[in-house]
């Protein structure tokens, strides 16, 4: 039996719940398919169970962090930016609070809530939620001007589609890429999905076995030649096959997507706060100078990297500063501000946090989140070609193109009715 709806939502992670709400709450019937037997699980699991829902940052903000993919986002964030997240989830009930770094979170530190929220608004709309029922295929009949969405149950007809099928980190959630060959059948280019947010991997064994110590701010640096591919500053966590936390993180995306990683170097900045000039003037200080070196590196970075440093300076650690010579000096400050590492991968899709790559930019209209190449049929969140940094960016790109599209099928039934 086929069951029609004006529009079929499938997936209901971030993007797809937005669009659903979005799409239901201006009077659409809306079906959402989802494959797990539950909705959200990336919700649930996201920001260590918390949930960074969003950046405490203005529409600008959000743009900026996406870098050259802003510009497709400018009129999904300028509909649903930050703020009506923060509106939306207190209007359910749930609290927000703003932490250090900007990233928001729900008060409770629940991602439960979010997800909760999420559900009970949908749950007042007419929309069906049928989970438990993966999509198989989608394809159009020119002749019905319809859709047809064939899942494992049965086949689901409609007059607009929404792909929200995310990408292919952590296909234990579901996401296992589904939506790009759908997408592909309609002529849409897919930029090839890489991890993105993904731990790296090293070879490096006197980084390895520092595993399990975290440098609250550090920066890392990926740099072609002299060129600096992409830069982070933030948290960095040694772990047992190499580098994880959010600095680490950042910048994976340009690991993932190097055409050849030996043309590559990443460095390592233990002190982003100070300039190399200012710890030489340190190093000089009259009070200083009294001191070994290891005792003073130790009072600026932690003490086993401290002796590494040294080391790989080759410095002796209990020499005095004053006996150090220019040249120690300089090896020394270049290994605190900039220690190679190398670099030899990622942790892969199962670990990675999002997906670099997609279905192409260049063929959505970005007023709209429609297709260019087929009428009626659109896309949201991760699957497209979007992926930003670690700060409830993610999130808020998937609400806000979710979002966006629920609005856009909307006035698409309006005028097709008015027609
Ligand atoms: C561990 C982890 C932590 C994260 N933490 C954060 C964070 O704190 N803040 C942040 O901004 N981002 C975070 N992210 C990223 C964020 O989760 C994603 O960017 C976001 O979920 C993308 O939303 P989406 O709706 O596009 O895709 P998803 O949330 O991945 O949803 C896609 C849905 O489609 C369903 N689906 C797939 N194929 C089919 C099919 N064939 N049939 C039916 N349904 C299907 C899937 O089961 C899934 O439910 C995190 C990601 C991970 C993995």
């Amino acid at each position: 039996m086929e069951l029609k709806s004006d529009v079929i939502v499938v997936g209901a992670g971030a993007a797809g719940l937005l669009t659903a709400i979005s799409a239901a709450e201006r009077g659409l019937g809306v079906t959402v398919l989802e494959k797990n037997r539950k909705p959200g699980a990336k919700i649930l699991m996201s920001g260590g169970t918390r949930c960074n829902v969003t950046q405490d940052t203005d529409n600008r903000g959000i743009l900026d962090a996406f870098h050259q993919q802003g510009r497709f986002l400018r009129t999904a964030v300028g509909r649903f930016g930050p703020d009506d997240v923060v509106q939306l989830l207190a209007d359910e009930g749930v609290e927000t609070k703003i932490e250090s770094t900007g990233k928001i979170f729900p008060a409770s530190d629940r991602a439960f809530d979010v997800l909760t929220a999420f559900r009970s608004r949908l749950s007042r709309t007419d929309a069906e939620l049928i989970t438990d029922c993966s999509v198989t295929n989608v394809i159009f009949d020119k002749d019905r001007d319809l859709f047809t969405v064939e899942a494992i149950r049965g086949a689901h007809v409609a007059a607009n589609v929404v792909l929200t099928t995310g990408g292919m980190s952590f296909p234990g959630c579901g996401t296992t890429g589904d939506g790009y060959a759908w997408a592909k059948s309609f002529g849409h280019e897919i930029v090839p999905p890489k991890p993105a947010l993904v731990p790296l991997t090293l070879r490096d064994s006197w980084a390895t076995e520092l595993s399990g110590l975290t440098l609250p701010d550090a920066g890392v640096a990926v740099k072609r030649g002299n060129k600096i591919v992409l830069a982070t500053r933030g948290s960095l966590l040694f772990t047992h096959f190499g580098l994880s936390g959010p600095a680490a993180l950042d910048v994976s995306r340009a690991i993932t997507t190097a055409d050849n990683l030996k043309l590559l170097t990443v460095t390592l900045d233990f002190m982003p706060g100070y300039a190399e000039s200012e710890l030489d003037a340190e190093l000089e200080t009259a009070d200083n100078r009294k001191r070994t070196i290891a005792s003073l590196v130790a009072d600026w970075i932690p003490k086993r990297l401290a002796s590494i440093v040294c080391e790989k300076s080759e410095v002796a650690p209990e020499q005095r500063i004053a006996e150090l010579s220019k040249k120690g000096r300089t090896r020394l400050i270049q290994h605190i501000k900039s220690m190679p590492v190398s670099v030899n991968g990622t942790m892969g899709f199962k670990k990675a946090e999002v997906t670099t790559g997609g279905v192409s930019l260049q063929s959505v209209d970005a007023k709209t989140m429609c297709s260019k190449y087929q009428p009626g049929l659109y896309f949201a969140g991760e699957i497209l070609d979007i992926d930003g940094p670690i700060g409830g960016y993610n999130f808020q790109a998937a609400f806000s193109t979710g979002w966006l599209a629920g609005q856009s099928i909307a006035k698409r039934m309006e005028a097709k009715i008015g027609s």
